[in-house]
């Protein structure tokens, strides 16, 4: 038996480096995964502008006290140059974003001067206000975004800003995606006595694509071992990874791991962990190779703890885990020592705490527990029974930028 941190080093220790970068438009960079650093090719903004609607003033003219008129040169639109330089006595009528003129430092708010017949009455103020400086967003051979980050539409937003249409992103990690079990029914169709419909191709579907991946959908295939072979295969040929469900524990018809140590170099792990022990880890034909559990929870918590890092690793990401919190718990929760467990639970924020419930019962086949959950309540090997009140750690489920 392994611990979860010992199978998550092991898993990231054997998959390569990031997929090839390729050159997509800003249109479509958005969560996709940065293969170079955008550095700035000018400094953001590129002068000095006014930060409101107002009247541009040198230092100079600023009373200490009482009040004085100046001469209105000028009138400067934002997108508009002013030419000439304000001299001792001017100032000139300026829109927000507009470049400072040469001469000016300081802009007044055009509420708090009185203005007509081209003069501005203007009173005391601080030196150097309402002036966006030159390069006070960004620096000129600064780096903006670091490679591995996601694009975010900020992200995106700051890059556009530098004038730049295309970025260098990873490709997407292509996985592919199989279900396993003669019992496994293809949802959409009739199921026979003793059938179920499948759940998690679906759930790791969407959770293959959360996490920047491509899916190639392989489908059910029975437990029978040459189908198996066929199946798996193909699947090596063509992805980055592979994933299935199911046919891993030590049941008659659980292949998968047999068929694999066939094909490629196979690990089979129990991890101390629960719902979901056993977990197949191997590298098929060059690609790297995950069997998770049959049962939904386990599988998709398998999937969360052990293949989200590495597509994530796969797809140039620097950040390959998601921030973990603290939250009050709101009921006792059994725990056995020497093992990681992982209960679905609901968070809020509620009389200035985080606090933190179970959904309900946690068996590992119960996938409304995901549903009725916004976060996993992560109780630590070494902990035993948790009592009412006590802190623990919870991560919360979501797009995990
Ligand atoms: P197994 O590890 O293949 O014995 O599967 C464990 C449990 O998970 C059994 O109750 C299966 O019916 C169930 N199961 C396996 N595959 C799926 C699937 N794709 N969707 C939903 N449940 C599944
Ligand atoms: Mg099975």
């Amino acid at each position: 038996m392994i611990a979860v941190h010992e199978g998550q080093e092991r898993i990231l220790g054997h998959v390569g480096g990031p997929v090839p970068p390729e050159v997509v438009p800003v249109t479509r960079a958005l969560a996709r995964v940065l293969a170079v650093d955008v550095q700035a090719p000018f400094d953001v903004p590129p002068a000095d502008n006014s930060a409101v609607d107002g009247y541009a003033v040198g230092s100079g003219d600023i009373p200490g006290s009482g009040t004085r008129e100046l001469e209105v040169v000028g009138d400067l639109a934002a997108g508009a140059v002013f030419d000439g330089a304000l001299r001792a006595g001017q100032a000139l009528r300026i829109m927000t974003g507009a470049p400072m003129p040469a001469g000016a430092d300081t802009v007044y708010p055009q509420e708090v001067v009185e203005h007509g017949g081209g003069r501005v009455r203007i009173g005391p103020i601080a030196k150097g206000v309402n002036v966006r400086l030159r390069g006070e967003d960004v620096e000129a051979g600064g780096i903006v975004i670091e490679h591995g980050t996601v694009l975010r539409p900020q992200e995106i937003g700051l890059v556009t800003s530098l004038g730049i249409w295309q970025v260098s992103v990873h490709r997407r990690p292509r996985v592919a995606l199989l279900s396993t079990g003669d019992e496994v029914a293809e949802p959409g169709t009739p199921r026979r006595p003793g059938q179920i419909y499948d759940s998690n191709r679906f759930t790791l579907r969407g959770s293959i694509e959360q996490a920047g991946g491509e899916v190639l959908d392989l489908g059910i295939v029975p437990d029978a071992r040459d189908e198996l072979t066929a199946r798996l295969r193909e699947a090596a040929a063509m992805a980055d990874a592979v994933v299935t469900s199911g046919g891993v524990s030590v049941g008659a018809h659980d292949l998968v791991k047999d068929v694999l140590a066939e094909l490629g170099t196979i690990d089979f792990w129990q991890v101390a962990m629960q719902p979901g022990r056993p977990l197949a880890f191997g590298r098929l034909a060059g690609t790297t190779f995950f069997g998770l559990p049959g049962n939904p929870v386990a599988s998709l918590l398998a999937f969360m703890l052990f293949v989200r890092p590495a597509l994530w690793k796969l797809a140039g990401r620097r950040r390959l885990f998601p921030p973990a919190w603290q939250a009050q718990a709101m009921e006792p929760l059994r725990k056995r020592t020497g093992r990681r467990e992982f209960k679905r639970g609901i968070l809020a924020y509620r009389d200035g705490r985080w606090e933190v419930r179970t959904t309900g019962p946690q068996g590992s086949g119960i996938l409304s527990s995901m549903v009725a959950g916004n976060c996993l309540i992560v109780l630590e090997e070494d902990r035993g029974d948790v009592a009412a009140g006590e802190i623990v750690m919870v991560e919360p489920f979501g797009e995990a930028f």
